[in-house]
Formats: structure tokens, C-alpha cells, sequence
């Protein structure tokens, strides 16, 4: 049995970091941990 490499798509919440594997169709609206609907929006730098 050779291993190999699984290539899954994943997420990372730009609030906490959080990194999750997707699941099912299109990108999920709100972060499983922090469950901030702006997980995919980076924080405002001034
Ligand atoms: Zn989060």
C-alpha cells in the first residue's frame, strides 16, 4: 500500500484562524468556531 497525498480544500477564518476542510457545495457563511460570518474578510488595517 503506497501513501499519497490527499489534496482537500480547506478554509481559513481571517478572525481566528481557524482552519476547517469544506464540506458540500459552495463556501460556508459563517466560521465553525467563531462562528463570524466574516471569517473570509480580512480585518481593516489603518
Ligand atoms: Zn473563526
Amino acid at each position: 500500500m503506497a501513501e499519497i497525498k490527499l489534496k482537500v480544500d480547506g478554509y481559513r477564518c481571517e478572525r481566528c484562524n481557524h482552519e476547517w476542510i469544506a464540506r458540500g457545495e459552495g463556501k460556508p457563511t459563517v466560521c465553525p468556531k467563531c462562528k463570524s460570518p466574516y471569517w473570509n474578510v480580512p480585518k481593516k488595517v489603518k
